[in-house]
C-alpha cells in the first residue's frame, strides 16, 4: 500500500493516522518480517492488521548459487505459484560491466503472454500478474536473505512489466520512496519486449526509471521470427516510441539483443543494429543465448559473438558483450520456475 491508502485503510478502522508512520518504518526502515515484533502497536491492532493484510505473503522455496556469486530465488506465492528473482553481486553488473552495485533481477508476471520463441518464461502461458507487493516483497526477502542492501533493480526476471503498467508503477512508487526502499530511479531498469504505447505511458511517469528493449532483431524480417509482438508493434512503431521517450529523458536507453546461431548472429545483422542503435542514441547489450531446454536455439561460437560485437564498436556505437553469469544455476528467463511447476503438475509440457 501507498502511505495514503493505509492512512485511509486505518481510518476507516478508527485508527489515528500516524500509525501508518509507525508502520511503514517498521516494514521499510527497521524490515522487520511480523507484525508481531511492531511493539508500539497494541495488540488488538496487529492482530487486525495480520488478518487483513498478511505482512509477508512471498516465501523462498528454493535457493541456487554460492553467497557471494549469482543466487537464484524460487519464491512461491500465496496462490502457490512460483517466481524467481535473481541476485548479482557487486562488481558484476548485469550487462557484464564493473558495478559496484547489488543488482536483483525481479520478475512482473507469473508466466508470459508475449511467446518470444527462445524464452522458457513463455513456454507454459500466461499466468497471471503480480501485485505490487509481490513485486516489493521480492527484493525486500532477496535482501533479508542475502543480509545485503539492494541497490540496483532491473525488471528482467519473468514476465512483461509493461503489461503490468499500474502494479508495476505502484511498486516503482514504493521501491523509490524515501519511506520505502530508497532506491534511486537511475538504479531501476525496466525491460520490454517492445510494447510501445506502454513506452510512451512510461516516459511520462513521474519516476524516470531507465529503459531497456528486448530487441533481438534489429529488422521486421528477423524480430517476427523470433518475438511475436513485432506483429503488433513493428520496428517503425517501436522506434516512434523510443524517439518520444528520448524526448522525455536524458538517460540512453538500452538495446539487448541476444546473439542466437544462425539467426540474428551474422555480420549484416550487426550492421542493421548499427542503424537502429544511432537513431535512437541507444546504448546495445550483448547477451550470447542460454540454451533452454526442450528449445532448438543454440548461442554462436565467441569468435562470432566477438566479430558482432567488433560491428557495433568500429561503428562507434556503445556496446558491452554479456559476460556468462548464472549459466549453471538455470538463471536463463524462467527456467527454474519452469521446473518447479512440471515437478508439481501445475503446468504440463
Ligand atoms: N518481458 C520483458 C522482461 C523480461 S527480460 C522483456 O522482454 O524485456 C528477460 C530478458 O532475458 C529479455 O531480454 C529476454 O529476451 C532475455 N531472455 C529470455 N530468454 C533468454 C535466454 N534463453 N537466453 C538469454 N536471454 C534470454
Amino acid at each position: 500500500m501507498l502511505p495514503d491508502e493505509l492512512v485511509a485503510e486505518l481510518e476507516s478502522w478508527g485508527e489515528r493516522k500516524y500509525r501508518a508512520a509507525q508502520i511503514l518504518e517498521w516494514v521499510f526502515e527497521r524490515r522487520v518480517g511480523s507484525y508481531e515484533e511492531m511493539t508500539n502497536l497494541g495488540k488488538e491492532l496487529r492482530a487486525k492488521l495480520e488478518a487483513a493484510h498478511p505482512l509477508q505473503t512471498l516465501t523462498v522455496a528454493k535457493v541456487q548459487g554460492a553467497q557471494d556469486a549469482t543466487q537464484k530465488f524460487l519464491f512461491r506465492l500465496r496462490d502457490g505459484r512460483y517466481v524467481e528473482s535473481v541476485l548479482i553481486p557487486a562488481n558484476t553488473g548485469y550487462d557484464g560491466t564493473q558495478s559496484d552495485r547489488r543488482t536483483l533481477c525481479v520478475s512482473s508476471q507469473v508466466g508470459c503472454a508475449y511467446d518470444c520463441k527462445f524464452c522458457a518464461s513463455g513456454l507454459a502461458g500466461f499466468t497471471r500478474n503480480l501485485e505490487a507487493d509481490e513485486i516489493v516483497e521480492q527484493v525486500l526477502l532477496a535482501e533479508r536473505h542475502a543480509g545485503k542492501r539492494i541497490d540496483n533493480l532491473v525488471f528482467m526476471g519473468m514476465g512483461e512489466p509493461l503489461a503490468n503498467f499500474t502494479r508495476l508503477t505502484k511498486a516503482l512508487r514504493i521501491l523509490n520512496a524515501h519511506w520505502g526502499l530508497n532506491i534511486g530511479a537511475r538504479h531501476m531498469t525496466v525491460s520490454t519486449s517492445g510494447l510501445a504505447p506502454q513506452i510512451r505511458k512510461l516516459a511520462d511517469f513521474e519516476i524516470p526509471v531507465r529503459l531497456a528493449i528486448s530487441l533481438h532483431g534489429a529488422t521486421d524480417e528477423v524480430r517476427e521470427r523470433i518475438m511475436p509482438v513485432n506483429r503488433k508493434y513493428p520496428l517503425a512503431e517501436l522506434f516512434g516510441a523510443l524517439e518520444y521517450f528520448g524526448s522525455r529523458r536524458k538517460q540512453k536507453v538500452t538495446l539487448e539483443y541476444i546473439l542466437i546461431e544462425g539467426v540474428n548472429d551474422a555480420p549484416e545483422h550487426a550492421a542493421a543494429l548499427v542503424r537502429r542503435a544511432r537513431a535512437v542514441g541507444a546504448k546495445v547489450n550483448l547477451i550470447p543465448y542460454n540454451t533452454v531446454e526442450g528449445l532448438p536455439w543454440v548461442r554462436p561460437t565467441e569468435a562470432v559473438q566477438e566479430a558482432f560485437l567488433g560491428v557495433l564498436a568500429r561503428a562507434g556505437v556503445p556496446a558491452t558483450l554479456r559476460r556468462e553469469k548464472g549459466h549453471d544455476i538455470d538463471a536463463a528467463c524462467g527456467q527454474l520456475r519452469l521446473q518447479q511447476e512440471v515437478a508439481e503438475g501445475t503446468v504440463v509440457m
